[in-house]
């Protein structure tokens, strides 16, 4: 028997793009921005910002092209 709720949290997580994130103080997905945190050697490091609370509610990390940094 399927928990339709279990697959609607786990499609959350897989999609780390979307611009809903849990947000741990407000208790339910919220509408996120992301804000440049760190320029690394091999990319960025964002962070998703909680647009009603301000806190953070995760990081993401973009690469640049793997093939760039293999020359
Ligand atoms: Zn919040």
């Amino acid at each position: 028997m399927w928990l339709s709720s279990d697959i609607e949290n786990h499609r959350q997580y897989e999609d780390f793009n979307a611009t809903a994130l849990y947000c741990s103080k407000c208790k339910q997905a919220m509408p996120v921005r992301d804000r440049l945190l760190l320029i690394l050697p091999d990319g960025e490091l964002y962070e998703y910002i909680c647009q009603r609370c301000g806190s953070s509610v995760g990081t993401k990390k973009t690469t640049k092209s793997r093939s760039e940094l293999s020359i």
